[in-house]
């Protein structure tokens, strides 16, 4: 049986702790490899080693930084294909979706290129008699990330790519459910220039996380998972003085006016719905048609879309619109929550519960289902299912529609579907959500924007890659300057003013 170390000083180690956790194919059950889970003694090892490399790397300027991550992007091209396979065989998601995870990591690589520009500081000529005053962005030293299954190529890159080009050592947590792929990265970063030490991978479950969380050599602490552990984590790193930042989970409404493209909102609804299997934080879960008009028409195209998903493993190749869920808990756990929808009254337009892949007996696999007259007082609609599971919440007007996004205790994605200039600018402009969609039914930020959500989808106060991920992997230090000749001398004892 395969087992998965730690990548630690440039180097693959294993694990002494002596616990380990099975890793799975989630298209055949099987376990296929055991990852080791560190303790904390590992997990300090591996700071250490970090703290060490530190200051060198800081030294370099960002140029040479900014170069090892050009050769980092032009060998996730090279390796594209062998990524991808890895990605898929332990999370389940199909390959063109693996390469998709990998490609908006690689473009958040792209975008920290940009490292010298972004990392330049401020300066003001002559802001008193002899003075200039500037500022300049400093790294903090060893930081963390702690990363969730769904994407592990790419919430990986969003943390360490802007973190290490800023100066910065790493060290990662990744999901124990899929840890192949942020080893290779690690692999790939050191055949890219980085030195040693600069970017640790330290498997593990809680004991690590906890191990980062009260570690005083890591300055700062960035979290992507569910909610409760978002909040957890973000309250014990704050507690310990660090910087944190914590995504957590969603619950994405697309609200669909009754002039909306029927079709180009139905086919909408299915990929962002029906997805990853739905394992996506920006995956629609909710529709909200406006009237009965628009949800008659909507449901009349939904049905239909969905009873032909076409569900396979990732080795099908491109004609499988998506895969297996990642465990069988996570099975156990989306199937229970469609089975309460049924019990709390919604209408399962179309039930996925039964479904079996041929040859695949094993595999955690099931059907799309489509709720219909889902209310917001059912579980179905309070909690994130993160399964195949799409519910038609009907709204009588845009007001009503709208009441539910700004009510949820999730604020990460939404989107509207109108022809309606005024009303999506409306939509835009009031709804207390931190992504935003016209007529784009998954408004994930591109490298060069931030991505974060709002309320309980996102704990601290800056967001992820675009220039917020400078901010939070360095801070800034202010410097005034005077050069005495021609002032007069003498003791000041008033606080200087601009007079
Ligand atoms: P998770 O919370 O189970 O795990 C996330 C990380 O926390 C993992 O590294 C895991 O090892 C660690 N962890 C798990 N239990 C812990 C505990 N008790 N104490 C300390 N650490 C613990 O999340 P997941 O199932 O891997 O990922 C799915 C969740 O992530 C969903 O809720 C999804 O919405 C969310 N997500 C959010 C975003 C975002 O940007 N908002 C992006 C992707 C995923």
């Amino acid at each position: 049986m395969k087992t998965i170390g730690h990548f630690i000083g440039g180097k693959h180690v294993e694990g002494t702790s002596g616990r380990f956790a099975d890793v799975y194919n989630p298209a055949t059950g099987e376990v296929q490899a055991k990852v080791a889970l560190a303790s904390q003694a590992e997990l300090r090892a591996a700071v250490e080693n970090a703290a060490a490399a530190q200051p060198a790397w800081a030294a370099q300027n960002p140029q040479k930084r900014a170069r090892v991550l050009m050769k980092f992007v032009d060998l996730l091209h090279r390796d594209m294909d062998k990524l991808a396979e890895a990605l898929s065989r332990e999370h389940g998601k199909t390959i063109p979706d693996a390469k998709g995870d990998i490609i908006r990591g690689l473009e958040v690589a792209e975008f920290c290129i940009g490292a010298p520009h972004l990392l330049k500081g401020e300066f003001t000529e002559g802001a008193g008699p002899g003075i200039d005053m500037y500022s300049m962005r400093q790294p903090l030293g060893v930081v963390a990330g702690i990363t969730p299954f769904n994407f592990p190529a790419m919430i990986p890159m969003w943390k360490f790519c802007p973190a290490i080009a800023a100066g910065n050592s790493f060290i990662l947590k990744p999901s124990e459910r899929d840890p192949s792929v942020p080893m290779m990265l690690a692999e790939l970063m050191i055949e890219a220039g980085l030195p040693a030490g600069i970017l640790n991978v330290v498997n593990g479950d809680k004991e690590a996380v906890d191990g980062v969380l009260d570690d005083p050599d890591i300055m700062a602490v960035g979290f992507v998972g569910s909610t409760s552990i978002a909040a957890y984590v973000y309250s014990r790193a704050t507690a310990n003085g660090k910087r944190a930042q914590c995504f957590g989970g969603a619950k994405n409404h697309m609200i669909i006016m009754p002039d909306a493209d029927m079709d180009q909102a139905a086919d909408a609804l299915i990929g962002a719905g029906y997805g990853a299997a739905g394992e996506r934080c920006m995956a629609i879960s909710v529709a909200v048609p406006v009237g009965e008009e628009a949800a008659n028409a909507l449901m009349k195209r939904l049905i239909p879309r969905v009873e032909a998903l076409k569900i396979g493993p990732y080795t099908a190749g491109n004609d499988v619109d998506f895969g297996p869920l990642v465990t069988a808990q996570a099975l156990a756990r989306v199937k229970g929550l469609v089975d309460q929808g049924v019990n709390e009254g919604a209408t399962l337009a179309v039930d996925g519960r039964n479904f079996t892949m041929q040859g695949y007996e094993n595999g955690y696999f099931m059907g799309g289902c489509l709720f219909d007259n889902v209310t917001k007082d059912m579980s179905i609609y309070k909690e994130e299912i993160f399964g195949p599971v799409l519910s038609v919440v009907r709204a009588k007007d845009y007001d009503e529609a709208l009441e539910l996004p700004m009510s949820h205790e999730y604020g990460n994605g939404t989107a509207i579907f109108t022809r309606d200039g005024d009303t999506a600018r409306d939509f835009a402009s009031r709804i207390n959500i931190g992504m935003v969609g016209i007529n784009v039914p998954i408004p994930v930020p591109l490298a060069y924007h931030t991505f974060g959500g709002w309320k309980k989808s996102g704990f601290g106060d800056l967001n992820q890659h675009g220039p917020d991920a400078f901010r939070f992997y360095t801070r800034t230090k202010t410097v005034t300057s005077r050069w005495p000749s021609g002032l007069k001398d003498g003791a000041e004892f008033v606080i200087p003013t601009m007079k």
